[in-house]
């Protein structure tokens, strides 16, 4: 059954408190989302009941742990749609898993005079990796323009795109913009070339349904936290095939099937790519959440943002002297909002709005590229998840036009 949102955030214990005397409206989940009870109490009773290495033991308690941790996998196997759970290897997060694809596949595939395409829109995350490779190779990393509006330029990627582009990195979703860019597309325009896409899914996993086989994304990078589940556990999804090419970044404990005092062999993926102990609850912790996300299905979540977001852009352009960035349109955008207020410094205007309970993040959001893109130093950004509602809304925009008043 289908779990309504009304009420659910009671389910968050930490959104009930008063912050500065105001009660808190969290808008900052574009950094990291807060957990729900069930989430919390998956680390709980992992630790309580079920507590031991996996992989190694045949006692019951390991036998448990290593259950639950392959089920978590599963869990993010279907819900990702990728095509089996060997697919699904556990990192840190979107950083550890895109750096793991520029140094580990990066070399197999790229050498000098070869093209690395990325966006101006990109996080630092899915753009130093890329300079590192393309400074270690000789390749030449490019950038696909965006549009006036910032969404990504098309016709520019097409142009761009060819036979020596061996990698395009993408972010699916921007993490100040606001716009979902069209993977599916760039996929095809990548692959007539046989070369390959990776995406980063930071910000698009924990707001829309994403089907990594339907995009056709040879690489995807996702972080647990964004999508209610802990920090330290994130996803690299990637073709079988190809990640079977992605050398091992960790050789030790784990990840091998034999070892002889000159040579060694590895097990198969996705272990081989799993070297040591890996984060066994937060695993665990991220299925907890999937299945919190999946009781009230993706579509819900992204019909409930854009709802939020149909109300805050029209509210947000209002206020005179606000300049919101990325699209103007609420119907092209994700749940993020970036904005500036003239004469005032985001970082005081997110300090006002701190001091009415309302979060929100200030500065260049991992994206300096852009931030000179923008042609600003930095902006103020808002963005909402499931447990936001009208009424947070309400409340930025009045905590805005306290903050205009008194500065002004
Ligand atoms: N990519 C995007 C678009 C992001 O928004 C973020 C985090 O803000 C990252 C990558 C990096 O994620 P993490 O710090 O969880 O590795």
């Amino acid at each position: 059954m289908v779990k309504s949102l009304n009420n659910i955030r009671q389910e968050f214990p930490i959104l009930d408190q008063i912050v500065n005397d105001e009660p808190l409206i969290y808008l900052d989940n574009a950094a990291t989302t807060q957990k729900p009870q069930a989430v919390i109490d998956a680390i709980v009773d992992y630790y309580q009941t079920d507590n031991a290495n996996v992989h190694r033991g045949v006692h019951t308690l390991a036998e448990r742990a290593t259950e639950q941790y392959e089920a978590a996998r599963q869990k993010v196997q279907r819900f990702i749609n990728a095509d089996q759970s060997a697919e699904i290897i556990f990192t840190k997060g979107t950083t550890q898993s895109l750096n793991w694809v520029a140094s580990h596949f990066g070399p197999q595939v790229v050498q000098a005079g070869d093209e690395i395409l990325i966006s101006y829109m990109e996080h630092h995350s899915n753009l130093v990796p890329w300079q590192q490779l393309a400074q270690q190779t000789g390749a030449k990393l490019v950038y696909i323009d965006l549009l006036p509006d910032g969404q990504l330029d098309l016709a520019d990627a097409k142009a761009k795109i060819g036979p020596r582009t061996k990698i395009v990195s993408l972010t699916h979703a921007s993490n100040v913009l606001g716009v979902v860019n069209p993977i599916q597309a760039i996929a095809q325009l990548v692959h007539q070339f046989g070369n390959y896409l990776v995406v980063d899914g930071a910000q698009a996993i924990p707001h829309m349904p994403v089907d990594v086989q339907d995009l056709d994304a040879d690489f995807y990078a996702f972080s647990g936290h964004k999508m209610l589940g802990p920090t330290g556990i994130g996803v690299l999804y990637g073709k079988k095939t190809l990640l079977e090419q992605v050398t091992p970044v960790e050789y030790g404990g784990e990840m091998i099937d034999f070892v002889e005092l000159q040579q060694s062999t590895f097990k198969e993926l996705p272990w081989r790519l799993e070297g040591g102990t890996p984060n066994i609850e937060g695993a665990i912790a991220l299925g907890a959440a999937i299945d919190y996300l999946n009781q009230i299905g993706m579509a819900q979540i992204q019909a409930h943002e854009q709802a939020l977001v149909a109300k805050a852009i029209p509210a947000l352009q209002t206020i005179d002297g606000l300049t919101i960035y990325g699209p103007q349109n609420a119907q092209d955008r994700t749940g993020v909002i970036a904005f500036n207020l003239d004469n005032l410094h985001p970082h005081d205007l997110a300090t006002a709005l701190d001091m009415e309970g309302v979060a929100v993040r200030a500065g260049h959001h991992c994206a300096q590229p852009l931030m000179k893109w923008l042609n600003v130093a930095a902006t103020a950004r808002a963005s909402f998840y499931l447990y936001n509602t009208e009424a947070d809304v309400d409340k930025l925009v009045q905590a805005i036009q306290a903050a205009k008043e008194f500065f002004q």
